[in-house]
């Protein structure tokens, strides 16, 4: 069992690469963006408290996000966890180390997805998801097939983030500067952290993925 942090600015290509690794490893993805847009959808109280923080493109609090975290972890993952936008500040990766720790399990690598900022902006504005299985699509580099369907699933849903926009996305970065980056020195300096080319095309970052998981 392999338990694993994507980590990167928003864009980077966390999601994908982890909706890969579920497929390909058995593993469970958990994405507290997932979770916090599910939560909104289904229209909870807590949903509705998070909606404008995340539209704006800040941090939810720590309470919140590390609260979903431990009850999906309850549920167990046989191939391990991919923690994929979590943790984003030291006191999450505090909270998820006291939480392994207590499930008798360990943090086996921690992968960052180097970009450079410049990419991001494209990436995000034109991007989208599909409603039915999530796959991701992207205006320029992996258009939605002229029939309008979902090349994985059929499905016509098409899912645009309230917050992929140039305003938000600033904000987001300025969170990921602040608050998120300063991890990468905690997870170094634990000897954790290994660096990928993240620019580099989709198949090209999972076999660095997988050259860090098998090695
Ligand atoms: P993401 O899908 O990972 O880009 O997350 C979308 C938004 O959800 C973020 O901009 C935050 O508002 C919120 N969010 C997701 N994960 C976290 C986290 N670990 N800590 C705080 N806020 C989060």
């Amino acid at each position: 069992m392999t338990n694993i942090i994507l980590m990167g600015p928003p864009g980077a290509g966390k999601g994908t690469q982890a909706r890969h690794l579920v497929d390909q490893r058995n593993m469970v993805q958990l994405s507290t963006g997932d979770m916090l847009r599910d939560a909104q959808a289904s229209g909870s109280e807590m949903g509705k408290k998070v909606a404008t923080i995340m539209a704006e493109g800040k941090l939810v609090t720590d309470e919140v996000v590390i609260g979903l975290i431990r009850e999906k972890m309850t549920a167990g993952a046989d191939g391990g966890f991919i923690f994929d936008g979590f943790p984003r500040t030291l006191a999450q990766a505090d909270a998820l180390a006291a939480l392994l720790d207590e499930m008798g399990q360990t943090l086996d690598a921690v992968i960052e997805m180097e970009v450079d900022d410049a990419a991001l902006v494209a990436r995000i504005t034109g991007r989208s998801t599909c409603g039915g299985c999530g796959e991701v699509y992207h205006d320029e580099t992996k258009p939605w097939a002229a029939d309008g369907k979902c090349t994985n699933c059929g499905s016509t849903d098409v899912k645009r983030r309230a917050d992929d926009n140039e305003d938000s996305l600033k904000t987001r970065l300025m969170e990921y500067y602040k608050k998120t980056s300063p991890l990468l020195g905690y997870y170094y300096a634990k000897g954790s952290l290994s660096t990928i080319d993240g620019l580099a095309a989709i198949d090209q970052v999972q076999g660095s993925i997988a050259g860090i998981l098998d090695a």
